[in-house]
């Protein structure tokens, strides 16, 4: 299986690759910056694809790199993201919300659309989408849920809209298996390794998404204890 990993090169994606790449499959290492990529890919004796998700020309590049090394992906997962960091609900700013939504949600349209036509050469073809159940109505209204306890507007809205597009992608493409995962609060840079997860446990609903057979679930949306209410 070819799979190709966005934000590879540290945290849950890069933990995902080596994983992926331990079950003996082929994984390309996306990531933004060449030198962190590299890194990574060399350190997982992986190929290494430059892709900043936030950039067309850059996407576009990706795709034909992936064309002509690997020819077709079977699995994409979408990893790529950013949070906006603890900013009172007063001083947030639009720049501020363009900046994350650009990486978690409009990354992930650029990156799928550029990369369906490598995806439509699977035999098998899957598409994984690293939300989070901070984006989830049903776990932000739930007391007993940690995520009830956090206010961060623009990181959780571009969550939700991450399992709506999940979800609308899995209508649009039933030929294809379309999940998005919630790692579970995961010790890594994104929240200054405040996590109570190891980033092996946050990443086993990327891993079992990510090789589900061809009668997997899709439009599901799933933590590693299973299905989590949208
Ligand atoms: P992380 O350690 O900060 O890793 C984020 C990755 O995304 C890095 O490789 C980063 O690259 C990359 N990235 C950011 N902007 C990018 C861009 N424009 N183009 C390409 N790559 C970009 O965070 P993480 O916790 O592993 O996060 C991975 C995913 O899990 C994210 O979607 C996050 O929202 C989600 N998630 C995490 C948790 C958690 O508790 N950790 C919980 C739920 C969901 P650089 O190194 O170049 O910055």
């Amino acid at each position: 299986m070819i799979v190709l990993v966005t934000g590879a090169n540290k945290g849950l994606g890069y933990e995902t690759a080596r994983r992926l790449i331990d079950l003996g499959h082929r994984v390309v290492v996306g990531a933004r910056d060449a030198d962190r990529g590299h890194a990574a890919a060399t350190a997982l004796g992986a190929r290494f694809v430059q892709i900043d998700v936030t950039d067309d020309v850059s996407v576009r590049a990706a795709t034909d790199d992936v064309t002509s090394h690997e020819g077709r992906i079977d699995v994409l997962i979408n990893n790529a993201g950013v949070s906006e960091g603890m900013t009172p609900v007063d001083q947030l700013v639009v720049e501020q919300a363009q900046r994350v939504y650009d990486t978690n949600v409009f990354g992930v349209i650029r990156v799928t659309s550029a990369f369906l036509p490598l995806l439509r050469k699977s035999e098998s073809p899957a598409i994984v989408n690293v939300g989070s159940g901070l984006g989830s109505f049903a776990r932000t209204h739930d007391s007993d849920n940690l995520e009830s306890k956090v206010v961060a507007p623009i990181y959780c809205s571009s969550k939700a809209a991450v399992s709506m597009l999940t979800a609308q992608y899995a209508k649009a493409l039933p030929e294809m298996r379309v999940n998005a995962v919630d790692p579970g609060f995961t010790a890594t840079d994104l929240n200054g390794g405040r996590g109570v997860q190891t980033v092996t446990e946050g990443t086993d609903a990327i891993v079992a998404m990510a090789t589900l057979g061809p009668d997997g679930p899709t439009g599901t949306f799933q933590d590693r204890h299973g299905h989590v209410g949208w």
